[in-house]
């Protein structure tokens, strides 16, 4: 509602959420990570991105394993345990 308007700044979070569509959403006009359920700064792709790698980096691994990527849904839990320290994994966990 307030003047803070950039004109540079055309990007919104709906843009957002089309652009990586099927990985964030929205919720009273929070971007929400669909896959660990953390709101994530929309504004600024460098901090979408180091989201997402976290989340490739784990999709990879379940994909170098068995596990069809359908189950990825069934693993959200287990995706929502390990994001929880702020989206930092240092490791990738042992099954
Ligand atoms: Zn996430």
């Amino acid at each position: 509602m307030g003047p803070h308007r950039a004109k540079s700044s055309i990007v919104n979070i709906d843009i957002r959420i089309k652009e990586y569509a099927g990985i964030f959403r929205k919720d009273a006009g929070i971007m929400f990570c669909i896959y660990c359920d953390k709101s994530v700064e929309w504004r600024h792709k460098s901090t979408i991105n180091s989201h997402i790698n976290v989340i490739e980096d784990m999709v990879e691994a379940f994909l170098n394993t068995d596990i069809p990527l359908q189950k990825i849904d069934q693993l959200l839990p287990f995706f929502k345990k390990y994001l929880k320290e702020g989206g930092a994994i240092s490791k990738a966990p042992t099954l």
